[in-house]
């Protein structure tokens, strides 16, 4: 996923990417092809680029431990400087320093690592998902037990140690 800066010319130009997730180094999760949208505004002393992201696979529900598909999307933006103390004056988390003469900049590690920032890190199928009974492991998106209601606060208590997750 590069772009030839080589000879480019100063202004906007846009590019559109559609590559194998495997080529920007995401693997298990995801499948299928990863589409970048990038905006680069070349002015004399730095390349701005922005870009947006979208790219799915399958993952497996934090409640219910069922498998689903999860599309996700999101944008960053970078700007390329030559001269280190350019990026002084920038927040450097936006800033990458290339070296004068190179011909293309590479896309791949800004884009993986934008996609991995982009999965939520509690993985639903659903926000209604109704996960899994904790007593008899029943799928309460399917069907509802006949575990009694909790009303006794001392089997509460008890409970407490086997619930892994208390979102
Ligand atoms: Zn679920
Ligand atoms: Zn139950």
């Amino acid at each position: 996923m590069k772009i030839q800066i080589a000879g480019l010319s100063e202004g906007s130009h846009s590019y559109q990417f559609r590559e194998p997730v495997a080529h920007v180094g995401l693997g298990e999760e995801f499948s299928g092809e990863v589409e970048v949208e990038a905006t680069l505004e070349k002015s004399g002393t730095q390349l701005y680029l922005k870009a947006g992201v979208c790219a799915s696979g399958h993952f497996v529900c934090d409640r219910c431990a069922a498998p689903f598909r999860l599309t996700v999307t999101s944008t960053y933006r970078t700007f390329y400087v030559w001269d280190s103390r350019e990026a002084d004056i920038r927040d450097a988390s936006d800033v990458q320093v290339i070296p004068a003469g190179l011909p293309v900049i590479d896309l791949s590690d800004d884009v993986r690592q934008t996609v991995l920032l982009a999965v939520p890190l509690k993985l639903l199928c659903s926000d209604a998902c109704k996960g899994l009974c904790p007593r008899c492991g029943a799928d309460l998106n399917k069907e509802a037990c006949t575990c009694p209601p909790e009303t006794n606060d001392g089997r509460w208590e008890s409970l407490r140690g086997f619930q892994v997750d208390n979102d």
